[in-house]
């Protein structure tokens, strides 16, 4: 059986944890939550970074970060995860969802200056299978309108922006805040875990009150106040130790986890171009500004009807692609406060992308093999 997703442990998981609870310190903010974000920060350029529990709970500290009121409004796609809108929903916040492109479910950057109001408060794009958003078109916008730019960076660590100035950027750098996802269906795992990057300073200094339940304790521990208590709100938002120190095993093969993954997807998309031509199925295009992180590989069918099947044949030989994102917009939650906008690039995601398996350990040649013998549209 081949899944969609299996985790992959570079080895030294469970010998940290255990290193982890020997020490005595298993709740959060210790030596490895601080090798973590100390890498992160050296590598990719964020300015500030905190672990947390979610790539979720990185969203919710960000929408509490920007002083989200009722009423306010955030641009995001549609076809994202449930978590993109739902952390600005909590605070009340209503949500303008925009197009994709037509051959990609990132949005469509030219459209975004028509969905701006006096009510905006901030662009949440999502680089969609860890390639980048044209970050130049958002954040002249959001210069220009005063807005907060919140990068849903979940699926792209590692993944870089080149901009007109010539200068690559790690996304997740360029926002003023990003929230990366650990989950185990991503590049690098804890299980359940995230990250928020805070590049814009003046966040810095709330992030931490924000994510320690809304207290001073951070600054407490670094001497900067002799005494702490409740200042601001806040939640539980940091993972513990445990989750740290899994995550610190995985950091410390990032080159060779990417390597992997980058080479399998390189495979399908070279096998695959012919197979693809032939049966008017379109495959991943990066953008000149964008890069390739290996997060996803997928495929745009002709039409659902064409999906359903490729998902059947492939599963008759015991091979699981997965489908995913009923747009938002239309979502049962949503539907009746969406402003009834017509979204047909999104919708037409909904119904033909579909995500091929792809995890280190996947033996990519047979799955290839599998596809291009026992799928094929030509025959009639
Ligand atoms: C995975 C994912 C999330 C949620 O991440 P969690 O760590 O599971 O909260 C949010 N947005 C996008 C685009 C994702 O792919």
């Amino acid at each position: 059986m081949i899944p969609f997703n299996k985790p992959y442990l570079s080895g030294k998981e469970t010998e940290y944890i255990s290193d982890a609870v020997a020490s005595g310190k298993i709740s959060g903010n210790g030596k490895y939550t601080q090798k973590c974000q100390e890498y992160f920060e050296n590598n990719f350029g964020f300015k500030k970074t905190l672990l947390t529990t979610s790539c979720t709970d990185a969203l919710e500290m960000a929408a509490i970060l920007i002083d989200l009121k009722v009423g306010d409004e955030v641009i995001m796609p549609s076809y994202t995860f449930v978590s993109t809108s739902n952390a600005f929903v909590l605070r009340g916040a209503k949500i303008v969802f925009a197009d994709s492109l037509p051959n990609h479910p990132n949005m469509d950057c030219s459209k975004l200056e028509s969905l701006i109001t006096s009510k905006t408060k901030a662009i949440v794009p999502v680089h969609y299978a860890g390639v980048a958003c044209d970050m130049d078109v958002i954040m002249e916008l959001a210069k220009e309108h005063n807005l907060f730019v919140i990068e849903d960076a979940a699926q792209a660590i590692d993944s870089y922006y080149t901009g007109k100035d010539g200068i690559k950027k790690a996304l997740g750098s360029i926002g003023h805040l990003a929230a990366f996802s650990f989950h185990e269906t991503k590049n690098i795992i804890s299980g359940e875990g995230g990250m928020l990057a805070i590049n814009d300073e003046q966040f810095i200094e709330r992030a931490e009150i924000i994510w320690e339940k809304g207290t001073n304790r951070s600054a407490f521990f670094r001497g900067e106040v002799d005494k702490y208590g409740w200042v601001d709100i806040g939640s539980s938002f940091l993972p513990s130790e445990i989750i740290a120190a899994f995550l610190w095993a995985q950091l410390e093969n990032l080159e060779d986890i990417q390597q992997k993954r980058k080479s399998h997807w390189e495979n399908y998309k070279k096998q695959l171009e012919n197979w693809a031509l032939k049966n008017e199925i379109q495959l991943p295009i990066i953008p000149d500004y964008a890069t390739n992180n290996g997060h996803m590989f997928f495929i745009k069918c002709k039409n659902i009807e064409q999906r359903t099947e490729i998902i059947n044949k492939l599963k008759s030989k015991n091979i699981h692609p997965v489908f995913h994102y009923i747009s938002l917009h239309s979502s049962p939650y949503y539907i009746d406060k969406h402003d009834g906008r017509i979204l047909n690039n999104t919708d037409n995601f909904t119904d033909t992308l579909l995500r091929l398996p792809l995890f280190y350990e996947l033996d990519v040649k047979e799955v290839i093999n599998e596809i291009i013998d026992g799928v094929s549209y030509n025959e009639t």
